[in-house]
């Protein structure tokens, strides 16, 4: 089946979905996006993200380019085209078509684009499965809180993650303490069994999967806090994970070689993979 994409109020094959040379996007990566999954047709805490999304434009005076309900229809259309049951819906959103210039003029149509992407259904087997992930100097910028397409940093740090062999890459910052993955949030155990992730500021996307596992830890009452860890304190943690839209929890096994643990998936990232994947079926 031909896949679909929607850009700037067309549906279109994906050989026929493009943008102008001149959107600001492509210019310099004026622009924001929100990555949701999709289980079972459903999208995955739709309202935080179009919030988060919402700040994202907010804080970069980028209006909506159509109403809030008018999106909520297309994105369920993009869905509906593409028969995604599982998988992921991306969107982007820039500033739109202008005249190369780094100043922007006042009154543009921002761009659109979404499409979807199918993949299997997580089960607790595979979402298990954990991997290694080197360190990486945090050379972003001190707004990491907006969503927005430019992704160098990131990049540039799970490709050289790739060419060690390993999957991802965790951002340090100049004081040795974790910010977060290249498209993760990062979370450690301690061996008193305390769930620790960073706090949310400028410096970190404040995850909506984080938020859930929050919830869910809470909920299931497991001990969290949320406070800075050390690339040291990482590496003598019991258990290690990472939490996105699309890899949901993901236990981190090895940091730049040392096991994490005993160099498998803990027993607190496997309960709280399990609440998470119950949860997806019933999002709230
Ligand atoms: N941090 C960064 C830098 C990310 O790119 C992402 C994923 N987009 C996350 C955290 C996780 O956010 P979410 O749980 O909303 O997918």
């Amino acid at each position: 089946m031909p896949r679909v994409a929607y850009v700037n109020g067309r549906y279109l094959p994906h050989r026929q979905a493009s943008i102008h040379i001149e959107d600001r996007g492509f210019q310099f990566a004026d622009g924001v996006y929100e990555v949701i999954a999709i289980t079972d047709g459903k999208l995955v805490d739709i309202k935080p993200h179009l919030d988060r999304l919402n700040r994202s434009l907010g804080e970069l005076n980028i209006a909506w380019p159509v109403t809030r309900r008018a999106f909520g229809l297309i994105l369920g259309e993009v869905i509906r085209r593409n028969r995604v049951s599982n998988g992921s819906i991306y969107l982007q959103i820039t500033r739109g078509v202008a005249p190369r210039d780094f100043a922007y003029p006042e009154g543009l149509q921002p761009s659109l684009v979404i499409y979807a992407r199918s993949t299997k259904k997580a089960s607790v087997a595979t979402a298990s499965q954990g991997h290694a992930v080197v360190s990486q100097p945090d050379i972003r910028w001190k707004r990491c809180d907006i969503k927005t397409v430019s992704l160098l940093p990131a990049v540039l740090a799970k490709q050289a993650a790739a060419e060690e062999g390993v999957a991802d890459a965790w951002f340090v910052d100049e004081d040795g303490i974790i910010t977060e993955g290249t498209s993760s949030n990062a979370w450690i155990v301690t061996p008193k069994k305390e769930i620790i992730t960073r706090q949310t500021d400028n410096l970190i996307l404040s995850g909506i999967t984080r938020q859930t596992i929050l919830k869910l830890a809470s909920g299931a009452g497991l001990t969290f806090t949320e406070r800075p860890f050390s690339l040291e304190e990482a590496k003598q943690a019991t258990e290690a994970f990472t939490s996105s839209s699309t890899a949901l929890v993901k236990p981190v096994i090895e940091i730049d070689g040392t096991p994490v643990g005993d160099g498998q998936a803990g027993s607190i990232t496997r309960q709280l993979i399990e609440h998470y994947l119950n949860y997806m079926d019933n999002p709230s």
